[in-house]
């Protein structure tokens, strides 16, 4: 079993895949390691690839505000994404990619052993939750894998390019923080 430091240093070498070679920085992914939940997106964009640090652009923004609008500290919880380095101008990861990457994903979250996951877009949640997910009809339902409590919402980057969508990604943050208190009210 390794520690998330012993991971962190293993993904800041990592040269699985090509994406090493156009990254600035790792980004392996911040927050509680004693998290009862975790967020996973898609990979690093431009500002999280210069700061080595996930969501903490525009759509990190949003996604801090939603998460505080229904009293979800960041600090509480732990951040990563499906692919560690940034795919060129933003695109997809290819399957190749988040299929090596993943392992990493599976390790953190053996190590941080959260009972709840949240996908944050299509990609993550084909990746964790099956791979014919579709955001828009998919989203907001619970899956239960093994102990897992997952869900998937819009990813906070669609939010900001199409507001329509964030009525419901509202009531998705609010069933999450619902589903987020059962559990903390369960371990006490
Ligand atoms: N988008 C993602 O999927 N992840 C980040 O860390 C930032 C933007």
């Amino acid at each position: 079993m390794y520690t998330l430091d012993q991971l962190n240093s293993i993904v800041k070498r990592c040269k699985r895949c090509p994406l090493y070679r156009t990254r600035t920085n790792a980004v392996f992914g911040e927050g509680n390691p004693n998290a009862k939940m975790m967020f996973v997106g898609e990979g690093p964009g431009f500002n999280e690839d210069m700061m080595g640090r996930p969501f903490v652009g525009r759509a990190g923004q949003l996604l801090d505000n939603m998460m505080e609008s229904v009293g979800i500290k960041r600090e509480e919880v732990y951040i990563t994404n499906i692919v560690k380095c940034r795919p060129p101008n933003n695109r997809n990861p290819y399957e190749d990619e988040s299929k090596l990457c993943i392992e990493f994903l599976r390790w953190q979250v053996k190590i941080i052993d959260p009972d709840i996951i949240v996908c944050l877009g299509a990609v993550s949640a084909r990746n964790i939750i099956h791979k014919d997910f579709k955001i828009t009809k998919d989203r907001g339902v619970w899956y239960k894998k093994g102990k897992f409590n997952i869900i998937a919402t819009y990813h906070p980057a669609a939010l900001l390019r199409d507001e329509s969508k964030m009525e419901d990604a509202w009531e998705d943050f609010k069933n999450i923080k619902k589903k987020y208190d059962e559990v903390l009210n369960s371990k006490v």
